[in-house]
């Protein structure tokens, strides 16, 4: 399972494999790997 999101509405989903539309708002090529700000987060406190 891989987690995506959609770049021009952010919203964020779970598929097998990445659509080519958005399930939510059906753009287009917007679907990119989900982003994880948490990481950056981390990386800062120490
Ligand atoms: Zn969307």
């Amino acid at each position: 399972m891989l987690k995506l999101q959609c770049e021009k509405c952010n919203y964020e989903f779970q598929k097998e494999n990445p659509p080519k539309r958005c399930p939510y708002c059906a753009a287009e090529d917007f679907i990119i790997p989900y982003k994880q700000a948490q990481s950056f987060l981390d990386e800062s406190e120490n």
